[in-house]
């Protein structure tokens, strides 16, 4: 997804961990720029990533 706020790109990846009753709300903040960009709810954690334009390091 295109973040709302900047437009540079990233992915999310909600990983379910079977924990009865355990349920959050995480939110998918932007890692270029922190802006929340909507949230889930899930018993798992959420884990979110940079897609860089270019490969350098
Ligand atoms: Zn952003």
């Amino acid at each position: 997804m295109n973040c709302k706020k900047c437009g540079k790109e990233f992915y999310f990846q909600v990983t379910e961990m079977n924990v009865p009753g355990g349920k959050e709300r995480e939110y998918i903040n932007c890692p270029h720029c922190g802006e929340t960009n909507g949230s889930v709810v899930t018993s798992g954690v959420v884990y979110i990533h940079k897609i860089e334009e270019s490969s350098k390091n």
